[in-house]
């Protein structure tokens, strides 16, 4: 009988993680040492490519997500008292053209339903105290927090979703790579009234001083982030209202006040990232695997795109359908990612904190320009919104055609098609004329091919799509599709 993949860690990364393997009927245990999920907003919204990836599974797909949350639709910028420009997300091509506001609570919420649903309960109280990886599995010992009990666990995969001061990375002496930023940066989560905008945008106030940034939440509810100079504490004190206000008073736009604090906190922020996501039987995701400046809110969601990534190729090697050789691909593609992540957050963050007045004022005219131009604005979206994520580089790209997505890069989703990778197997999925030779590879390839062949890019080609959205190969000859499906 299949061991349990062991998942360390009942965030977002590893309910993510557990949700997909759960659905591919891949069994699965999940522990945290917590007492229950996180009550603070943390990250706060989830891009339209985590919602295109989320909308694979559960019963109604990314609805419940897309319900309790609030559509972000733009994101201001503003210095001074100028306009520099606006970045709206309607032009997305995704079904979910906008940032979808849910506090990570919330997240982490409907996620526990939908892991609950699969008939998966969280082992909380339960921390992975030490563990050690052998050329087979992974043996690890879990201490339960309710009566001190040690157990040992035999397992053959351990995935490591267990936050920034990862046990399990810390195990394997993986180097965390990186930097802690010379600034204390400010969180509040408040009411305000007097928002210039409309409740549906955001903004980014470029200040001499420094960078007022502010999300809505829902409506009157905001979250406002900014940076200080460094008070040189490792953990800075937590700030006021009183503090908050005169900050915005400074940066902000006028008449704005804040009132009713939900949650105030002080942090600094550390970019760093491991070398290899894959340790042999072990791996890490998410934060775990790298952490980043908030600017941009993608930690989160890149996370839980790692899990989307590992789920179904580790299903695939569980099911004995794939050799362990594409695991590999897990590492290089999502490193790669993390990889451009870090930068970019780094590049948002250092554009927003310049300090020198003459790079400040090139920086609100290049922004100026460059938001007036169309194609600047559509790429800025694209990027926010993480649908210009792909694999170009992956390991696992075969032949590409014309007219369509290159190896690697993501599929739209098709209006009326079923999202490829949902249902109960990660099956590819073709996307081509209906002929006599896609009913031959759909014969041939059973379990690996989803029936439902969706349209074409061109005609008389093939393009096959993997099981979370990415292009795998495209060719006119048929052959080059099995052979590509037979050397998996
Ligand atoms: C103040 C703050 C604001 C943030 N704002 C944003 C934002 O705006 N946008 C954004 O994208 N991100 C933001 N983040 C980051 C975001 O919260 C993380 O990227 C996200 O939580 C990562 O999810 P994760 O599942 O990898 O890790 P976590 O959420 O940290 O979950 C890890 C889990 O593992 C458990 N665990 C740890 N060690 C063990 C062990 N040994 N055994 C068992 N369980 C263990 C923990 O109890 C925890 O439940 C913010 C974070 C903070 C702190």
């Amino acid at each position: 009988m299949t061991k349990p993949v062991l998942v360390a860690g009942a965030g977002p990364v590893g309910l993510t993680l557990a949700c997909e393997l759960a659905r591919y009927g891949i069994p699965v245990r999940v522990v945290d040492k917590a007492a229950a999920r996180t009550d603070k907003s943390k990250a706060l919204v989830l891009w339209s490519r985590t919602l295109e990836l989320l909308d694979r599974g559960g019963e109604a797909g990314a609805a419940p997500f897309v319900v309790a949350g609030f559509k972000a639709e733009a994101v201001n910028f503003v210095a001074g008292n100028r306009m520099i420009g606006q970045v709206g997300m309607g032009d997305v091509r995704s079904p979910y053209p906008y940032g979808l506001m849910l506090p990570q609570s919330e997240t982490e919420r409907l996620l526990e339903e939908r892991l609950s649903r699969e008939g998966v309960a969280i082992e909380r109280r339960v921390e992975l105290a030490s563990f050690t990886v052998r050329r087979d599995g992974v043996e690890v010992v879990l201490r339960h927090a309710v009566d001190g009990r040690e157990e040992v666990v035999s397992a053959d995969w351990l995935i490591g979703c267990d936050g920034a001061h990862s046990t399990v990375r810390h195990g394997l002496n993986a180097p965390f790579a990186g930097e802690t930023l010379d600034a204390d940066w400010v969180l509040a989560d408040i009411h305000m009234h007097g928002y210039p905008f409309p409740d549906s945008e955001a903004a980014v106030h470029w200040h001499h001083d420094g960078v007022l940034i502010i999300f809505p939440i829902s409506p009157g509810r905001y979250r406002v982030i900014a940076d200080l100079p460094s008070s040189g504490a490792e953990h800075p004190h937590a700030a006021t209202l009183d503090q908050v206000q005169a900050l915005i008073d400074r940066r902000g736009p006028p008449g704005l006040v804040a009132y009713d604090p939900i949650w105030l906190a002080s942090f600094r922020i550390n970019g760093r990232k491991v070398g290899s996501y894959r340790w042999g039987r072990a791996f890490l995701a998410g934060d775990a695997a790298h952490i980043h400046s908030p600017a941009g809110g993608q930690g989160m969601n890149t996370g839980m795109q790692d899990a989307f990534n590992l789920a179904w190729k580790l299903a695939l090697v569980i099911r004995g359908t794939c050799g362990e050789r594409l695991l590999d691909s897990y590492s290089s593609e999502r490193s790669a990612v993390g990889d451009e992540v870090l930068k970019a957050a780094g590049r948002l963050t250092a554009v927003g904190t310049l300090r020198n007045p003459i790079a400040q004022a090139v920086r609100n005219i290049a922004g100026q320009v460059l938001l007036g131009l169309t194609d600047v604005r559509h790429a800025v979206a694209d990027t926010m919104t993480e649908v210009s994520i792909g694999y170009p580089d992956s390991p696992l790209n075969g032949s590409g055609l014309r007219g369509g997505p290159a190896p690697g890069g993501r599929v739209v989703p098709v209006a009326g098609c079923a999202p490829v990778g949902s249902g109960s197997a990660p099956r590819f999925a073709l996307f081509a004329e209906p002929t006599v030779a896609t009913a031959d590879l759909l014969r041939r390839f059973d379990g690996l091919l989803d029936p439902e062949v969706r349209p074409g890019f061109r005609d008389g080609a093939i393009w096959l799509v993997r099981p979370d959205g990415y292009a795998a190969c495209a060719a006119e000859d048929p052959a080059t599709i099995a052979g590509y499906l037979e050397r998996l």
